[in-house]
């Protein structure tokens, strides 16, 4: 609703009502009125002074916000580039949020259609369901090799132990060679090493010298789990990423992942 005050401030005003109360903060930083004001200023131009009210009708309460003409000019920024992406993106994968539940596409969606499809079956079809019957199966093998992981652990640790002993063995015999009934055990030395991190002056010495000594070639290497994570993750370009792309070979595996179904029980 819009409303044009006495002092000639328009008003917008938007009525909540979330049984949570937002901060002041929040309000401050909320986009969706600000969008409003925008629309409101490029239909009149005497839309100088705007005010924000928010009211929360389960608390009988309002909140107001007054954005300053840099913040409006930051969100409209923002709102392009916002646009931008979206008009340049190839795919439109569905994201599951708290929304889903008013969601009128649960049958189409990849997200939702399985639970769509079986929500709804007896207890005897719901079980014999292909999709169930995998998710049950994989959640049972988890389960068995976390305990299997869990004895492992305490195995490794156990052999963990042993190891130190041996080496404090060997180091007070003077032996590299220490035989058992069926078995022998070797004991080698290999240094291991680690580097200054990223982006520390440390690390830049480092490299400029073995760059010196002619050797860099031999220990650099490219990060490819830093480029994965940037194509993971979109944050190259489409003309970065099309000129990359011909060196790597992108493959797409697919992997799944097994989490609790909240509070669903069959
Ligand atoms: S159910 Fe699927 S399509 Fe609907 S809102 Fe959720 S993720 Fe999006």
């Amino acid at each position: 609703m819009i409303e044009l005050d006495d002092d000639r401030t328009y008003e917008i005003h938007d009525y909540k009502t979330s049984g949570h109360l937002p901060s002041q903060q929040d309000i401050d930083s909320n986009e969706q009125l600000a969008l409003y004001q925008i629309g409101l200023q490029n239909i009149w131009n005497d839309t100088k002074n705007v005010r924000l009210i928010w009211h929360f009708v389960m608390f009988d309460k309002e909140f107001v916000s007054c954005r300053t003409d840099e913040q409006i000019a930051a969100l409209k920024a923002r709102t392009i580039q916002l646009i931008e992406t979206v008009e340049n993106d190839k795919e439109f994968l569905p994201k599951e949020s708290g929304l889903c539940e008013w969601c009128v596409y649960p049958d189409l969606c990849p997200k939702r259609r399985h639970l769509f499809k079986t929500e709804d079956l007896p207890a005897n079809e719901y079980l014999n369901d292909d999709g169930v019957k995998l998710v049950n199966t994989f959640a049972s093998l988890a389960i068995q090799k976390k305990k299997h992981q869990e004895k492992i652990k305490t195995l490794d640790e156990e052999i963990d132990k042993v190891k130190e002993a041996v080496v404090a063995y060997g180091e007070r015999e003077s032996l590299d060679v220490i035989n058992g009934s069926d078995n022998k055990l070797k004991i080698s030395k290999k240094q291991k090493i680690s580097s200054p991190s990223k982006g520390s002056s440390e690390r830049k010495e480092l490299e400029d010298i073995l760059r010196e000594i002619g050797k860099w070639d031999e220990v650099s290497d490219l990060d490819i789990y830093a480029l994965e994570k940037l194509v993971n993750e979109g944050s190259l370009d489409n003309a970065v990423f099309n000129k990359i792309s011909k060196y790597l070979n992108i493959t797409c595996k697919k992997s799944v992942s097994l989490s609790k179904l909240g509070g669903k029980e069959k």
